[in-house]
């Protein structure tokens, strides 16, 4: 099979959807909503991958149904799989074994008909313990970037970073290890910048000049208000533009779902309808997207749904 970049380049290529808060709705992970306040920024044991060696088979079902919808790639689900994550929710010790777990159920299931991607998030380090803490950030997501390369993935999306500093230190990691990354950040508590105050144009400028296959944002928010700042980013760099956005609604003062109200136990009140990822389809291809797929919220009806509006 090709690779990510020689993908990119035949067409728009679909993406996959939002792994824990869909595995949450179905009962295999914890939000942490009963033990401490989500949302900060700063949580401690929420959303972790624990269910690949917990449950695997229902992760593996969900892999399978964003398969079917049409997915070209699979993230094997090691988002929050830091070993400083993973200690918080008291699964530190099994680090190594949901890493590869996780990453041999997805190529279980994509065998040859979808690449599958290694997915690495924020550490929370830099919210919790501040910017000096940087150093033991990057020493966690090499680690975790070690392991998901021994476990074989085609490659990495580095999702999810508040800080442009801690992804300046993901996308290094990453070139250490050889392998090519999909690099996005989420913009919050507004779009304009990200946490550490830089613009949706720099941050890309920075994501492509460290290598980055493909620079763009994920998750926060819904289509509708993500597609400007990704055009920002259009205007600014040559690679191509990746985006996954959630499927809730936000507001015009807070442009990130994980900051509403209804985060985490009341999304379904804010949950945006598939039709409007069948319009995100439609502009992806019209605008030289290269890399859509969906972030929270997004279930294989979502994926189908963009599949509709790129004309998949
Ligand atoms: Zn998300």
């Amino acid at each position: 099979m090709k690779n990510i970049a020689e993908l990119m380049k035949d067409r728009v290529v679909l993406g996959d959807g939002g792994y824990l808060i869909e595995l949450e709705r179905r009962g295999y992970v914890d939000s942490g909503s009963g033990r401490e306040k989500v949302g900060t920024g700063r949580g401690s044991g929420q959303f972790t991958p624990e269910v690949a060696i917990e449950n695997p088979d229902a992760l593996r079902e969900l892999h399978r149904e964003f398969l079917n919808a049409g997915s070209r790639v699979l993230q094997a689900l090691t988002f929050f799989g830091t070993r400083e994550k993973l200690n918080r929710a008291g699964y530190g010790s099994e680090t190594e074994k949901i890493n590869a777990t996780a990453v041999k159920l997805a190529r279980e299931v994509a065998k040859d008909q979808a690449l599958v991607a290694g997915s690495v998030s924020r550490t929370q380090l830099i919210e919790r313990e501040g910017a000096e803490s940087l150093g033991k950030a990057r020493d966690h997501i090499a680690e975790q970037i070690r392991l998901l390369k021994d476990a074989g993935v085609d490659f990495l999306i580095l999702e999810t970073f508040f800080h442009l500093s801690e992804m300046k230190v993901a996308l290094e990691c990453a070139a250490e290890a050889k392998l090519p990354a999909v690099a996005t950040m989420s913009f919050r508590p507004l779009v304009e910048k990200c946490t550490d105050g830089h613009t949706p144009a720099e941050c890309s400028r920075v994501m492509a000049d460290l290598g980055a296959v493909a620079v763009g944002a994920n998750c926060e928010q819904e289509p509708g208000r993500m597609l400007p700042l990704l055009r920002q980013m259009r205007a600014a760099v040559k690679v191509p533009i990746a985006a996954q956005p959630a499927a809730f609604r936000t507001s015009d003062d807070c442009h990130s779902f994980t900051r509403m109200k209804a985060f985490p136990d009341e999304l379904e009140t804010i949950q945006v309808s598939r039709s409007e990822f069948v319009e995100f389809g439609r502009r992806a291809k019209e605008e030289g997207i290269g890399f859509a797929g969906g972030c929270c919220g997004c279930n294989a009806a979502y994926i189908k749904a963009i599949a509709r509006g790129l004309g998949h």
